[in-house]
């Protein structure tokens, strides 16, 4: 599908729910897929992006950066506390932020850098083992210990269990961000952004409907 298809979809979408047309900010997921893509969607105009590791944004940003200055990438995959330097380099934002030790990193970096990523908690609504975020009972606390350490969080994140219907997942997220005075809420991917739009995203995470299958190798 073309960028312009998508951005027409998202409109849609916003328009049904009764939302401000363009609110939505999207995120094109741009990892593991091979440079002439991402160029193709830089040239169209779009300028936000998304990747999942630290090293592999490290490894190509940096050039398109050059040629596409007004870039803004953000950090959507887990964040292992020994990157967490060169994360807050890089990213305009940060949608993983799940536990203590992490939090304590990026209060220090972003101090010492004198930057400020925008911050996401992400929640594991799922509760599921294998998947990282805080669990739902949790997220007040983690939240709160977040604040005190001044971290500039502006909303929840989450990725739902693959095999449940999303909706549920995002309206929970949605509560949860609510309670806790937050208005970000980074949800949904290829298969149900436009029902995340309709639940109140304000970023939602499309790779593979914009740039086709990521082929891993
Ligand atoms: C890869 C990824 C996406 C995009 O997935 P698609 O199904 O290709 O849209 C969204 N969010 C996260 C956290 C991802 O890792």
């Amino acid at each position: 599908m073309s960028l312009l298809e998508i951005i027409t979809r998202i409109h849609k979408a916003e328009e049904l729910a009764s939302r401000p047309l363009g609110e939505t900010q999207l995120i094109a997921v741009s990892k593991v897929q091979p440079n002439h893509r991402v160029l193709s969607v830089l040239e169209q105009g779009h300028r936000l992006f998304g990747e999942n590791k630290v090293q592999e944004a490290q490894g190509k940003w940096p050039g398109f950066l050059e040629e596409y200055p007004d870039s803004k990438i953000h950090l959507i995959g887990p964040l292992q506390t020994n990157k967490v330097k060169a994360a807050v380099e890089l990213f305009d934002a940060i949608h993983s932020v799940d536990r203590p030790k992490l939090a304590r990193k990026l209060a220090d970096q972003i101090q010492a850098q004198g930057k400020s990523p925008d911050l996401f908690v992400q929640i594991n609504t799922g509760e599921e083992d294998q998947k990282a975020g805080v669990i739902p009972s949790g997220a007040d606390e983690f939240i709160a210990e977040c604040r005190t350490l001044d971290l500039p969080i502006v909303g929840l994140m989450v990725i739902p269990p693959a095999d449940e219907e999303p909706s549920l997942h995002f309206a929970l997220l949605r509560k949860i961000a609510e309670r806790n005075g937050l208005t970000g809420l980074s949800m949904g991917m290829s298969s149900d952004f436009e029902r995340a739009v309709a639940l109140g995203a304000t970023h939602i995470r499309v790779g593979s409907a914009i740039f086709g299958a990521r082929a891993y190798s």
